[in-house]
């Protein structure tokens, strides 16, 4: 069996994280080195290495993980000024941590395109 990433170490409360919502389904913690002055990650508890994984069946799980961030949003006072949602996703995405993860970030504005 592969190695247990950091993300499902955290679900699994083997390694500590800044926990600010957590549900039968999924786990929402402050990012280790944020970007923003809001940067939680919301993960799933399922073990999805990334959208890329993600399944018909999981429709109801996406769905759920999103009135999350909507809630998130508003609790971390981001949702009126806007905020952006981004989920890396493989090698030319920069994607650094293969357990499927939504970052929300706010508190400041963002340019667009990416880098
Ligand atoms: P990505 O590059 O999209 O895969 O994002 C992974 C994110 O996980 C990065 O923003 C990291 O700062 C964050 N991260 C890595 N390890 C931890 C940790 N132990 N606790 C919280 N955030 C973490």
């Amino acid at each position: 069996m592969s190695e247990k990433t950091i993300f499902k170490r955290i679900i699994d409360k083997e390694i500590p994280a800044s926990i600010v919502y957590e549900d039968d389904l999924c786990l929402a913690f402050h990012d280790v080195a944020p970007q923003a002055p809001v940067h939680v990650l919301v993960i799933p508890k399922k073990e999805l290495r990334s959208l890329d994984d993600v399944e018909p069946e999981d429709a109801p799980l996406i769905g759920h993980i999103f009135a999350v961030i909507r809630r998130l949003a508003r609790e971390l006072g981001v949702a009126e000024g806007g905020y952006r949602v981004v989920s890396n996703c493989g090698q030319n995405a920069m994607q650094t941590v293969p357990h499927l993860h939504f970052h929300l970030i706010g508190g400041r504005g963002f340019a667009w395109p990416p880098g």
